[in-house]
């Protein structure tokens, strides 16, 4: 048996919740920190799942089962999991699941470590391919997902699609991430969608022009990554053709991304926009004096293609800096 036969994969992220419950088809639902619908206590009366809080934080009404995290005790408090899923099979086995119908495939799990193996054991090839302009730039893309900018997942898409057709890769996290690989950009098909440059160096490297990192608790990660290429170009964060965009950001996980990104000296694009823009001198800092202080730079744009243009003119102004347009 491998992950396959108990791994089927991937089904959204947290607005998704509640149709993933309603097929009827989950036994477990553990729920770990924040981002579980405050509404499910009307699924847990209504549909044949058992809902488990695994975090102190996480307090749904009508949710009683708790089995706390903690990392010594892991292997017993997965097993006491795997018998509640057990226990509640049991219970549900005939009544009946709605599973639609449609899958995507995806690549995802790339890391520091993966992308390094991919391109041969060093930067060198991702560097080359920067350098002669067949890549742009890279963008990472670490969001939420929420509907206070359009529908579900659809500003995410949208940048992201605009953002690879502009030759840029793309490094996601979070549950934009599940937005991207549920959307298909994660896959190689993807290639065809990507700008003439990203589609082929994508194709000789087997990989998709959007690259699923993780998680929205990944971005350190990420980090680790742009400061190699800064250390392998010999240049300073600020001048790399890089940045961040948070095209449906809701939770305060998202806030502290964007903070960091701002901190380590990246254009960082974020939507809906934040409730900062009553403050003149909060607003002028974030937007215009930080490029003095640590290089970053808050980029305010609910219209995704309008960002991806703001985007692209940043990346091809560090390009220019950099002497490589
Ligand atoms: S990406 Fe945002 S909504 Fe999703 S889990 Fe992280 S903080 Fe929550």
């Amino acid at each position: 048996m491998d992950t396959n036969d108990i791994f089927v994969g991937m089904t959204g992220n947290w607005i998704s919740i509640e149709p993933l419950i309603a097929t009827g088809a989950v036994d477990v639902f553990a729920m770990d920190m924040n981002c579980s619908p405050p509404s499910l206590e009307e699924y847990v009366s209504k549909y044949p799942t058992t809902f488990v809080s695994v975090s102190p934080l996480v307090n749904i009404r009508g949710v009683d089962k708790h089995i706390d995290y903690v990392p010594e005790k892991a292997t017993a408090q997965a097993e006491q999991i795997v018998n509640l899923a057990i226990e509640n099979f049991v219970k549900r086995k005939g009544k009946g699941v709605k599973i639609p119908n449609k899958v995507q495939s995806a690549i995802v799990g790339f890391s520091i470590e993966s992308i390094l193996s991919l391109l041969g054991g060093s930067l060198n090839p991702l560097l080359e391919a920067i350098k002669r302009g067949q890549l742009k730039g890279v963008v990472g893309l670490v969001s939420c997902t929420s509907i206070g900018n359009g529908p579900q997942d659809v500003p995410t898409i949208t940048i992201a699609k605009e953002l690879i057709k502009r030759d840029i890769l793309i490094l996601s996290m979070g549950c934009g991430n599940a937005a991207l690989q549920v959307g298909g950009l994660c896959s190689t098909e993807a290639c065809e969608l990507a700008g003439p440059g990203l589609g082929s160096l994508c194709r000789a490297l087997g990989i998709p022009p959007v690259l699923s990192f993780g998680t929205c608790t990944d971005t350190g990660r990420l980090s680790i990554l742009v400061s190699e290429v800064a250390k392998a170009l010999n240049v300073d964060i600020p001048d790399l053709p890089v940045a961040v965009t948070a095209p449906q950001y809701m939770e305060q996980k998202a806030t502290i991304d964007a903070i960091f990104a701002l901190a380590f000296g990246v254009l960082t694009h974020v939507s809906p926009t934040p409730p900062i823009t009553g403050g003149a001198r909060l607003m002028k800092l974030l937007t215009e004096d930080l490029k003095g202080i640590t290089g970053g730079c808050l980029l305010l744009e609910n219209d995704m293609v309008k960002a991806a243009d703001a985007i692209e003119a940043h990346i091809l102004a560090k390009r220019k800096a950099l002497g490589i347009n």
